[in-house]
């Protein structure tokens, strides 16, 4: 028997250990943490599989919007999430989910490593990926200026001139941490109305260091062996120009990871979102989906930390009940 009812007992146990648990849940972010530490006070079994701990919270440079710990850097606020589900002897794994295949009312999750793990239920919170920009330059220049991560790459351009792509928070708040680095930050934006919250969009506005070009789109990036500069065109005049940047940073946006969900047979949304009904269940028995990556027609679409934390405490609850209802304690 796996599933105990008593806080105590429960220990680290690395992934060679054991290989048999409650609860897998698939990714490190905010739901994913708060599902592993809901699980553990359930006294369920649990253990963390993730390719980033922290996933984008890990790389937000300031988070100001978690209440009670008010300008906290992304990274901060990671290890007390991380440091919260330690204190209950959650293991978390660094790997990548490849497959989820069902196997006698059990999950076998699969990882890039070869590993295997066997959960009564699983929790998928592994958020979205970064969406690319699609214009010629972009793949040949990761790495080499053109980048996805403000902070963690950002520190790479002291006194240099970069050109922030998008109208969201991301692309906002970015440019606002990259000024503090940077010589010179342009924040490119294909509309005249950002989507970023006003807050950060008045801060970038007033910001000495900041240039914000309104209505400009990206249509290739420009270097041989690195970023040399960007050509952009306005969307209302058409009229063309060269920036000269040293660095490019792509912050327009997520997309779901539609292609794993179609593979494990969770049923999508018309955005390719999973879709979840209030508890975060899925159409496949055991499998929960919380975060970002979760959807369907009673998801409000609001992609913040809190949120995040919150579907992930609700799947983790939705989990142990299932599984209490669904096994027996020899199974
Ligand atoms: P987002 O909110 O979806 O914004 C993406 C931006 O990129 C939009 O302004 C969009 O333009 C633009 N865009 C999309 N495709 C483009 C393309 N092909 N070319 C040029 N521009 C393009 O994405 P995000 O900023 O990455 O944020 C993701 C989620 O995390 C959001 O829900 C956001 O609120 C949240 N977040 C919150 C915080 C916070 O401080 N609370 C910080 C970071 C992120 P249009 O506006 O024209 O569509």
């Amino acid at each position: 028997m796996s599933l105990r009812f008593s806080l105590t007992g429960l220990s680290i146990e690395s992934d060679q250990e054991k290989k048999e648990y409650d609860i897998i849940i698939v990714g490190g972010g905010p739901a994913g943490l708060t599902a592993a530490l809901y699980s553990a006070r359930y006294s369920m079994e649990a253990i963390v599989i993730t390719e980033l701990i922290g996933g984008y919270m890990s790389e937000a440079p300031l988070v100001d919007d978690y209440p009670g710990l008010p300008e906290i850097p992304g990274n901060e606020l990671v290890k007390k999430f991380v440091n919260h589900v330690k204190k209950y002897g959650v293991p978390i794994i660094v790997d990548k989910v490849t497959d989820i295949i069902s196997k006698n009312k059990k999950w076998i999750v699969k990882t890039l490593t070869g590993k295997e793990y066997i959960g009564k239920a699983v929790i998928i919170a592994i958020g979205s990926k970064k969406r690319k920009l699609g214009v010629p330059g972009e793949d040949r220049l990761i790495g080499k200026g053109v980048s996805y991560c403000t902070t963690c790459d950002g520190p790479l351009f002291k006194d240099k001139v970069v050109a922030v792509i998008g109208g969201g928070n991301s692309a906002v708040t970015g440019a606002l941490y990259l000024a503090e680095i940077a010589s010179k930050v342009y924040l490119i934006h294909r509309r005249e109305e950002f989507r970023a919250f006003k807050v950060y969009v008045d801060k970038a506005e007033k910001h000495p260091k900041i240039t914000i070009l309104r209505n400009y789109i990206v249509t290739e990036i420009l270097g041989k062996e690195k970023v040399e500069g960007i050509k952009i065109r306005n969307t209302k005049t058409g009229e063309e120009k060269i920036l000269d940047v040293d660095g490019v940073f792509i912050e327009i946006g997520l997309v779901p990871p539609t292609d794993f969900f179609r593979k494990i047979g969770v049923e999508i949304d018309e955005k390719g979102y999973a879709k979840t009904k209030p508890d975060q269940s899925t159409n496949l028995p055991g499998i929960y989906v919380a975060g970002d990556a979760a959807g369907g027609p009673c998801k409000y679409r609001f992609e913040q930390i809190i949120t995040a934390a919150a579907e992930g405490a609700k799947a983790a609850d939705a989990a142990f009940k299932y599984i209490v209802s669904s096994f027996s304690t020899e199974d």
